[in-house]
């Protein structure tokens, strides 16, 4: 129990940018670990951080609960894979007393499935109602090779048990020119006839990985244009203030959306940013922009301390991202599983 859990008190003026955005929407990575090494995120032979480096869950939950009482109305719980981190689902349950106390509007996770079956139900019970669950392909072999090693029917057992939980499924899937572009439709008819939605990714630039990211690029604008010419698709006014666009397909029913940060420009209305398991706030996904939040926290920093640290950081959210598939180098150094996707 911190001060800001206490939501009778005045609430102090919401985070907002250098450039009029109110930032909203934390995403927070809880572990750069992983069970998977897809190869568009991690290398095969990753050096993970060692423990003393990475936020305690009381340090997670202090600082998700600051962000709260600045405005904070959306929780994105990511990684590395949230759910291989050990008391998970202590700081999800945590987190839940801001959803029932009306300071949250949604608290949700990104996951890559290996072990929702096991927790679908106690992620209901903490006040979860949707989830993203990472899947490339409906080819187990393929799948294999994609996660170095992962097993598609368990992923696809926990999409199952997150529904029949009660959690809406939505799938993410990276779109790869050589390894799933032809499967899109295929990924589309799956999902939708099992009530999940799909989004589809352009892969990103982040952290040195094994493969060369050029080489495996498929721009959306291509794929939206390949699935218009056997489908209807319809424009979906919902925006999460984020890169995603939505449609709805008329032949499956279902819901579709486009996450294209490199052939389309979203920072225009970002309302998000995003901490890493380490304790650094990125208030820009494509830019090395950062602030140490561990550091003032384990310099003994009251939360009036703590708060006025991240006001001082969103300040300075830089305009926009600087992504460039056509360079080599990645745009930033640090991987997606340590930013949190
Ligand atoms: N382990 C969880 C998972 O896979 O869903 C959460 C973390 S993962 C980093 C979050 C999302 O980022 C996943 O959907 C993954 O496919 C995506 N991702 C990882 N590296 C990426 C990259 N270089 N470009 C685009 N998306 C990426
Ligand atoms: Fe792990 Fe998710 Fe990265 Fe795959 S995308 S290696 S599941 S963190």
């Amino acid at each position: 129990m911190t001060p800001y859990d206490d939501m009778t008190t005045p609430k102090p003026a919401p985070l907002i940018d250098g450039f009029g955005r109110t930032v909203s929407y934390l995403r927070l990575s809880v572990t750069d670990r992983c069970d998977l090494r897809c190869i568009y995120c991690m290398a095969e032979h990753m050096v993970f951080l060692p423990k003393i480096e990475v936020l305690s869950l009381e340090e997670l939950d202090r600082i998700a609960t600051a962000f709260v009482s600045l405005g904070t109305r959306k929780l994105r719980l990511t990684g590395g894979e949230p759910l291989v981190r050990k008391g998970m689902m202590e700081l999800v349950g945590s987190l839940g007393r801001h959803l029932r106390s009306g300071a949250l509007e949604e608290l949700t996770l990104t996951t890559n499935g290996t072990r929702l079956a096991e927790f679908a139900g106690r992620l209901v019970e903490a006040g979860v109602r949707r989830i993203n669950v990472s899947m490339d392909t409906l080819k187990p072999d393929l799948f294999r090779t994609l996660t170095r090693g992962g097993d598609l029917a368990k992923v696809q057992a926990g999409a199952a048990a997150a529904q029949a939980a009660g959690l809406a499924v939505k799938i993410n899937a990276v779109a790869l020119r050589d390894a799933n572009a032809a499967e899109i439709p295929d990924l589309v008819r799956w999902c939708h006839g099992h009530g999940y939605d799909l989004t589809l990714i352009e892969t990103m630039p982040m952290g040195e990985v094994d493969v060369d990211r050029t080489d495996e690029y498929l721009s959306l604008k291509d794929v939206r244009r390949e699935l218009e010419s056997f489908w209807t698709l319809e424009d979906l006014a919902v925006t999460t203030g984020g890169p995603a666009r939505y449609v709805r397909v008329a032949e499956t029913g279902g819901r579709l959306g486009f996450i294209t940060p490199l052939s389309h420009n979203f920072c225009e209305t970002c309302n998000r940013v995003r901490l890493t398991c380490t304790g650094t706030l990125h208030t820009c996904l494509g830019q090395e922009d950062a602030t140490d939040l561990r550091a003032v926290l384990r310099a003994g920093a009251s939360d009036a301390e703590l708060v006025e640290t991240i006001r001082a950081a969103i300040a300075t959210k830089p305009k926009g991202h600087d992504f460039e598939i056509a360079r080599k180098q990645p745009a930033v150094a640090r991987h997606m599983s340590t930013t949190g996707g």
